[in-house]
């Protein structure tokens, strides 16, 4: 028999990934251990998703009264407390704490540990001075702002996603770094609590991993909201005068300079991996610093998996619990049985107004791949239930395999985009059509039937013309 451990599996993090890594593992019965150094929730919780969809929140309510009009009553200028909005997102917090919580998991029966933990060999951690060890361990040690060495930037405290929510003052010129999805969130939320929002990005679009029409979209709506956007602009130095900041840019055309009284850098995340040992244990890392893994999510050092934020490829909440079914499966089964990570429909939201969804290949994508498609497109100003509700600025764009209905994948841009594109999710993953969609009744008047009418459109343009013909002529006979 081989060597024998204390436990099955030993999970470093207690984000999304190590959460629901360990809750599989208890639900079959492992022993396990999460080790938690901060926050249990990890950056979702306390930093991510939740407090910024709850200023989202806010920031739209400002938004309604604003544009009241649209929907016949008179527009008012919202009044409020800075102060209280971020205590409200604090109270949110506070209240889904419970769900990801030492007790919590406790009583699901996981063994929750507070501490660092660094991994000593590959079946031993050290938390402080207490040895632990398992069969498999896992690293769902998450990832960190990333904030880029530039010149002047120790001279002032510049603002992250980490520390953003700590605001009690609306700052008066905001500038963020960084036009992805979390700098074009909190743009567009602070600008309609009233700061004065610039975005520099040095990308010559926002949102550049997202389909170019949503990104188009994104960025009109951001302006109508006051934000300047400055593309094609990279930050070079920051200057600090008199007590006034200044952001120095360097573009094509030369320098710029932006004032501005708070800086938030948003220019993407560095994965969590200092400190854990690795390199003594040669866990080897990508070129972005996260963990490498295997398609199983093992590390180079068998044993060891990684999962979430820290290994990627992708940094969202959903596929950091996705890959924890199977870090924690593949952990407990791999001297029997274990399974490739599905990345085959992966989603993803921005959490703008419009809200951007896309699940799959972008046509910018699908072009790099030289594949053969054909694109679909639905605009939501046709819909009944965007009319009704006169938000009809957005559009379904269907990416198909040419000549087939097979999706490729699927962008959305609208109100509801982040509901809408499971219904593609689910088709993707489970390989049904765009004739599956048309042919499934979606009730009366909906955001959804946008995905069906967008089938209609393809069904339409595949009519075959031949028996069209055929038709009209039996119909003439029949007369
Ligand atoms: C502003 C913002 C908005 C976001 N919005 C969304 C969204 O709307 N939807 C979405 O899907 N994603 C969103 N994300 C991304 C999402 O938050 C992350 O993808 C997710 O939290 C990753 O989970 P994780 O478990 O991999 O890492 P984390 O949540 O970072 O958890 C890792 C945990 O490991 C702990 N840890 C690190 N080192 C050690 C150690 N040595 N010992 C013990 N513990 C350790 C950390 O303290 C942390 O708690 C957002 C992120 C930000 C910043």
């Amino acid at each position: 028999m081989a060597d024998k451990y204390d436990r099955n599996l030993i999970v470093i993090g207690a984000g999304s990934a190590g959460l629901v890594t360990s809750y599989i593992a208890a639900a079959l019965k492992a022993n396990v251990t999460l080790v938690e150094s901060h926050k249990m929730g990890g950056d979702c919780l306390n930093y991510g998703c939740v407090p910024s969809k709850s200023l989202i929140r806010s920031a739209r309510a400002c938004a309604d009264m604003r544009g009241a009009e649209r929907f016949g009553i008179n527009p008012v200028e919202p009044e409020f407390e800075f102060s209280r909005i971020m205590q409200r997102v604090r109270e949110i917090i506070t209240t889904i704490e419970p769900h990801d919580s030492v007790e919590r998991y406790t009583s699901l029966g996981v063994e929750c540990i507070q501490g660092k933990a660094v991994i000593t060999s590959p079946h031993k951690i050290n938390i402080d001075e207490r040895e632990l060890s398992s069969r498999r361990i896992v690293i769902a040690t998450g990832a960190r702002p990333f904030v880029p060495p530039i010149k002047g930037l120790d001279q002032i405290s510049a603002l992250t996603s980490d520390t953003i929510w700590d605001l009690e003052q609306l700052p008066q010129r905001l500038t963020i770094l960084g036009g992805g999805p979390i700098g074009c969130e909190l743009a567009q939320c602070f600008a309609r609590f009233g700061s004065q929002v610039t975005v520099v990005e040095m990308a010559p679009t926002i949102m550049i991993k997202d389909d170019h029409d949503a990104a188009d979209i994104v960025r009109q709506s951001l302006e109508r909201d006051g934000v300047k956007i400055l593309i094609g602009h990279r930050a070079a130095e920051v200057k600090v005068n008199d007590g006034q900041n200044r952001l120095v840019c360097d573009t094509d055309q030369g320098q710029t300079e932006t004032g501005f009284d708070q800086l938030l850098v948003a220019v993407g995340r560095k994965a969590n991996t200092d400190g854990l040992g690795l390199e003594a244990l040669g866990v080897k890392l990508n070129p972005n610093g996260t963990v490498e893994t295997n398609k199983r999510l093992q590390t180079s050092v068998p044993g060891i998996y990684a999962c979430g934020d820290v290994a990627g490829p992708y940094q969202f909440t959903h596929t950091a619990s996705h890959q924890a079914w199977y870090a924690s499966v593949n952990g407990l089964f791999d001297r029997f049985k274990s399974f490739k990570v599905d990345y085959s429909a992966i989603p993803w939201v921005t959490y703008t107004e419009p809200e951007v969804a896309q699940v799959g290949l972008t046509e910018a994508m699908a072009a790099e791949r030289n594949l053969d498609i054909e694109v679909t497109m639905y605009k939501l100003a046709e819909l009944d239930r965007a009319l009704t509700e006169s938000s009809t600025e957005g559009f379904v764009k269907v990416i198909t395999a040419k000549g087939k209905d097979k999706i490729l994948g699927a962008t959305i841009v609208g109100a509801h985009a982040g509901e809408m594109i499971t219904e593609f999710t689910l088709a993707m993953k489970h390989g049904l059509g765009l004739n599956k969609i048309l042919s499934t009744i979606h009730p009366y008047p909906t955001w959804m039937e946008a995905n069906k009418f967008a089938a209609g459109v393809w069904k339409r343009e595949h009519a075959p013309a031949w028996a069209l013909t055929l038709l009209e002529k039996f119909h003439r006979w029949q007369r």
